[in-house]
């Protein structure tokens, strides 16, 4: 009885666990921020449900507005032939690939999607994972250790800073595309680590803008470490014909250790790849936990993406068009006095506005003006760089990029003006 009692003494009741809930780190921040936002009668920017296929315009709430905020890059989600290439796959092997492709998930568009990751990049071989965050997660994860150095940019995705923190090997941000201080610390600390990977994005999703390839590339060679490049936006956007980053710069791909995509973006589907060496891959292929132990991707993902893949290199004009889209964006932009930072007009176009109250405020006017573009607040970057992100796509028409920035002139002009006012 007295041990009956013990055990039932030992159960901590129900409340307290919804207690432990509500006291997670953040939670009261949440609700600092939904009061204040309340208070200031902003709505949240967030989970916006899209009621149709997001391309340039998207129906949300019953309202067709102008879309800025989807990474449809080459206006390909929604394509016919996309769709059919998915269809196909559905009908023939149903939704789920139902096991980890080492067990019984594999299907035969899983191979063909890598043969032709393999082939848009010149390399060995590819892999294609089912998420991207994941991709990054489990592959530093798995490759890097304690006794090795990652060498990152400090504005990497947070899918590499995860991956690298769970590899447990020491970490370096290095400030945003400064290849020289990249350098130094690799000079600095390169004799005391086991191996070495500098981590670097082919276009980066905040700011827009891109790294020196060759410089990272030569730093890499120097020191005896590999580079790894995250073309999460930069597959399909970069080069004149939407190779990515070595396409930019001329350099051949074989020059980077480690491509590592996402199929979420241009590619209009879901999951991550990472391309390079035979060796690099086949062993990733038997051993990166993200690979063995999850569900091979949905075939018709596979088959979607290998689609979007074989119309990029059929269409190159679709990047010429997206490219001249997110130049007249930014010359607009800047003509109308707006800070867009760093970006180079590639396809991603900040506005940076000083504040996260600021942002967030921006949003809601240009939804009330018919545009749907997302704040990014505190702290996913600082405060005073809180801004809106413009995502360009090949789908914009001239007309709506120019309706878009004037309503965004507009809308800071109002802002402005109302701050004046006091
Ligand atoms: N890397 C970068 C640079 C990203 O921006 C993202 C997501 N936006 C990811 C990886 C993760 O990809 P996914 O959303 O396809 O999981």
């Amino acid at each position: 009885l007295r041990r009956l009692a013990q055990r039932k003494e030992d159960r901590a009741p129900p409340e307290a666990a919804a207690r432990a809930f509500r006291e997670l780190p953040g939670q009261r921040d949440m609700d600092l921020i939904r009061e204040a936002a309340g208070a200031l009668g902003l709505e949240n920017p967030f989970f916006r449900a899209h009621e149709g296929i997001a391309g340039a315009t998207t129906v949300i709430g019953g309202r067709e507005v102008l879309n800025f905020g989807s990474y449809d890059y080459l206006g390909l989600n929604g394509d016919p032939r996309v769709i059919a290439a998915a269809e196909a796959a559905l009908r023939r092997h149903g939704v789920s690939a139902s096991a980890s492709r080492m067990v019984s998930g594999e299907r035969p568009v899983h191979a063909a999607l890598e043969a032709a990751i393999a082939a848009h990049y010149g390399v060995d071989a590819a892999l294609a994972f089912v998420s991207g965050h994941a991709t990054n997660v489990t592959v530093l994860g798995h490759l890097m250790g304690p006794r090795d150095l990652i060498l990152h940019d400090a504005a990497i995705h947070n899918s590499c800073a995860e991956g690298a923190r769970l590899s447990g090997a020491r970490r370096i941000a290095f400030p945003h595309n400064d290849w020289q201080a990249a350098e130094r610390e690799l000079a600095a600390h390169r004799r005391g680590a086991r191996r070495a990977l500098i981590v670097i994005e082919g276009h980066y999703s905040m700011d827009g803008d891109i790294p020196d390839l060759p410089r990272f590339i030569a730093i890499a060679r120097r020191h005896d470490a590999w580079l790894m490049v995250d073309e999460a936006h930069a597959m399909g956007v970069l080069g004149p014909t939407g190779r990515g980053i070595h396409e930019h710069w001329g350099v051949d791909a074989r020059e980077v250790d480690i491509w590592m995509g996402t199929l979420s973006k241009a590619l209009c589907g879901c999951g991550g790849i990472i391309a390079g060496n035979a060796d690099l891959i086949a062993w990733l292929r038997h051993s990166a936990p993200g690979f063995v132990y999850s569900v091979g991707m949905p075939p018709a993902l596979a088959a979607a993406s290998a689609e979007a893949l074989r119309i990029l290199h059929a269409e190159p004009e679709r990047v010429h068009r997206l490219r001249q889209n997110a130049s007249l964006f930014l010359r607009l932009a800047k003509e109308a006095g707006l800070d867009t930072g760093a970006s180079a007009g590639l396809a991603i176009v900040p506005v940076i506005v000083g504040s996260s109250v600021a942002a967030a405020r921006l949003s809601q006017a240009l939804f009330e003006r018919g545009v749907n573009v997302q704040p990014i607040l505190y702290p996913a970057v600082p405060d005073s760089s809180a801004r809106l992100r413009f995502f360009l796509s090949a789908a914009h028409e001239e007309g709506q990029i120019r309706a878009a920035v004037a309503a965004l002139a507009e809308a800071v002009a109002g802002a402005r003006a109302a701050e004046a006012a006091g």
